[in-house]
């Protein structure tokens, strides 16, 4: 049985692993080839795009894939959408690995926001000296921002860039200490973060809740229609396994 685990997140490397201990499997993870130097899953890994949907049903058909998992992040849109796309195609089984977002508890300040440039546009009313936590694509919303940024990712951020930025490089997962010593060290007052989920990246919404700032949370893209979806890796080998 060939499967093929779209990747690029903790449970995707995590599942691939857990099925590439199994001979009876050939397990071929995906990346988009974003990251200069990705941590690489276990098992065959293949890197760059499909060329769409099509190219996408063509690579299944010619490798003779028997089930995808979709275990990209909540915020890949476009190739959870090709994914179902191109398997309805070829009629291959599609399962989406979902980690649930986050949920607010007391003391929390969350503003829930459907995408970056309507996080530009609230932020002058929360604070000054703003955490980005969006990752590197995506900053342009930010551009014409009279605010200071601190912004953090794997590489380097694209431009356009707003005017008062500070860059740090860095790859979760973070502490709860870490994330306390980066609030304070860079005196913020406004948190940016997309509703990601998981356990890695979340010490950063503690800190915050510690401190009493503001949250700005980037809601989810709508993912695509009729794929079932489980939240964890166990469910998506109990769904393996039922095949
Ligand atoms: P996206 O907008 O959904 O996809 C854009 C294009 O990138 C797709 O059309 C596809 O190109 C290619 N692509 C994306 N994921 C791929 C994969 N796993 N294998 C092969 N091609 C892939 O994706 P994105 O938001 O740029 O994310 C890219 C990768 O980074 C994903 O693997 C995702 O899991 C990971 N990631 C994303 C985020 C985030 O915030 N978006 C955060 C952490 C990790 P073709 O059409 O040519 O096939």
């Amino acid at each position: 049985m060939h499967i093929l685990i779209l990747g690029g997140t903790t449970e995707a490397r995590e599942l691939a692993a857990a099925l590439a201990a199994d001979p009876a499997l050939r397990v071929t993870s995906s990346l988009a080839g974003r990251v200069a130097q990705p941590r690489l899953p276990a098992g065959e890994v293949r890197i760059g795009g499909f060329g769409g949907p099509a190219g996408l049903a063509a690579w299944l058909r010619a490798e003779h894939v028997d089930a995808v998992i979709d275990a990209t992040h909540p915020f890949a849109g476009v190739i959870s959408r090709n994914a179902a796309e191109a398997t309805a195609e070829v009629h291959t089984p599609l399962l989406a690995l979902r980690r649930p977002g986050w949920v607010p508890g007391p003391g929390d300040r969350w503003h829930p926001v459907g995408s970056l440039a309507e996080a530009a546009e609230l932020l002058p009313s929360l604070g000054h000296r703003v955490f980005l936590t969006t990752g590197r694509q995506g900053l342009g919303a930010f551009a014409g921002s009279p605010l200071h940024f601190l912004s953090r990712s794997v590489d380097a951020p694209e431009p356009p860039l707003p005017a008062a930025l500070e860059v740090l490089l860095d790859r979760g997962p973070f502490t709860l200490d870490g994330e306390r010593r980066v609030l304070r060290e860079h005196r913020i007052d406004v948190l940016v973060t997309k509703d990601s989920g998981g356990a890695a990246t979340a010490p950063k919404l503690t800190a915050a809740r510690e401190l009493s700032l503001p949250v700005v949370i980037v809601g989810r893209p709508v993912p695509p229609p009729g794929v079932p979806t489980v939240p964890d890796v166990p469910s998506a080998l109990a769904w393996l396994a039922g095949l």
